[in-house]
């Protein structure tokens, strides 16, 4: 789960990590409020949205006045945010950000984030931070300085010194580096992230440490024991069919492609998908409803990928264990009646009484496409998207 720069701060306040004073806006008078009460400018106002890059799409802005910071927050606010994370069909902003702004002179980068292939927790940082990181990090990667943190052990000084001494952090800056840290560090662990960046994370001209930007991602698996960040989701952010799947505890991820694709079973479904290409179409969708669905979350399933406007067939394969066919193809017979079938729909199913099944989608009436197997089912519905 992803949540907005504000709140990212937050959390950044709680654990100590010093952000600049501000609050969020939902309107162009709260923020000039908020602009008003920060006891002088320039102040930034920012574009609040689920994606970077919001300062090269002019979605951060630097307002030297009053009047300055009204004229930013009214362009910002409602307009439609194209930025490289947001695709060209861009983002409607319907929150802001109002902070004092500060005096940079210098911008670094940080962050922590899992490291699944050593079992470590990895602080990366760079003193080459702000908007171009992407570009360091292809171009000039010995730039980007990485130490690694046992989870087991914790984080030590010495972790934190040798982060401050290839950063060149000043003298004067030591301490407050150092709390930085080990803030973030806990704010990791604690909340199970699976990314806390800064970037950038600024030295002032006063030789203080600021984290002017804050992103914080969390591990979906773990969201059950921090029911305290649920109050941050927006779903406005969110594909709304994800959104939809998710109310059913459907795995559901939205794909580029025009086969809908619904399997029970993460690793079928990859099987699936990958049958599919072979066969000449791309998938719609990623849509595995789980090894113990039962009819009622198969019609859910079935709906969601109908309103997909992208997909043009369905290819259904499912492997009858806990799920049985019968129960499956009650589910599917349902969802068609009640929605109407738009498009074809390409049925293998195995296992299970699988019998039962077959006969309640042959009586059904439903103009329905059956495979005997995955090739004869990737092969048919590849067909039937091309004509
Ligand atoms: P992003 O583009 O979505 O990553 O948004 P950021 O929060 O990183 O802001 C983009 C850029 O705006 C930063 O890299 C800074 O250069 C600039 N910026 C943000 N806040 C301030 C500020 O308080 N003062 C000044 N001078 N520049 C700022
Ligand atoms: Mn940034």
């Amino acid at each position: 789960m992803k949540i907005h720069e504000y709140q990212a701060k937050a959390l950044f306040r709680k654990y100590g990590v010093p952000v600049p004073e501000g609050g969020p806006a939902f309107s162009v008078d709260e923020a000039t409020e908020i602009a008003a009460g920060l006891g002088g400018y320039p102040v930034v106002v920012k574009a609040q949205i689920h994606a970077g890059g919001r300062g090269k799409g002019g979605g951060v802005k630097l307002a030297k006045s009053h009047e300055e910071a009204k004229e930013y927050a009214s362009q910002i606010l409602g307009m439609t945010l194209i930025t490289k994370q947001t695709g060209p069909e861009g983002k409607l902003v319907k929150r802001l950000l109002v902070e004092k702004g500060c005096n940079i002179a210098k911008e670094l980068y940080f962050s922590v984030l899992p490291d699944r292939s050593n079992a470590k927790i990895c602080l990366m940082a760079s003193e080459a931070g702000g908007m171009s990181i992407e570009e360091v990090a292809a171009e000039t990667p010995e730039k980007i300085i990485k130490v690694y943190v046992d989870p087991l052990l914790g984080i030590m000084p010495y972790h934190t010194r040798a982060l401050a001494f290839k950063l060149n952090i000043p003298k004067a800056g030591m301490k407050q580096f150092g709390q930085l840290v080990n803030g973030l560090y806990n704010l990791s662990m604690e909340y199970d992230c699976s990314l806390v960046e800064i970037n950038p994370l600024v030295i002032t001209k006063e030789d203080e440490i600021i984290a002017i930007d804050g992103k914080v991602n969390f591990d979906d698996n773990a969201l059950f024991r921090h029911k305290d960040i649920m109050e941050f989701r927006d779903l406005d952010e969110e594909d709304p069919l994800e959104v939809e799947a998710s109310k059913f505890n459907l795995n559901y991820i939205k794909l580029d492609g025009n086969v809908g694709n619904m399997v029970n079973g993460a690793g079928l479904a990859m099987a699936t998908m990958d049958t599919i290409m072979l066969a000449g179409a791309e998938p719609a969708n990623f849509l595995d409803v789980g090894g113990g669905a039962n009819a009622e979350q198969v019609k859910n399933a079935f709906q969601i990928m109908l309103s997909d406007p992208n997909v043009k067939a369905v290819l259904i394969n499912i492997f009858g264990g806990i799920l049985r066919c019968d129960r499956l193809a009650e589910g599917v017979v349902n969802a068609a009646k009640e929605v109407g079938l738009n498009v074809p729909v390409v049925i293998r199913m195995e296992g299970t009484n699988v019998e039962i099944g077959r006969k309640i989608l042959a009586e059904s009436g439903l103009q329905l496409i059956s495979a005997v197997d995955m090739k004869d089912a990737a092969i048919k519905v590849a067909a039937a998207v091309k004509s």
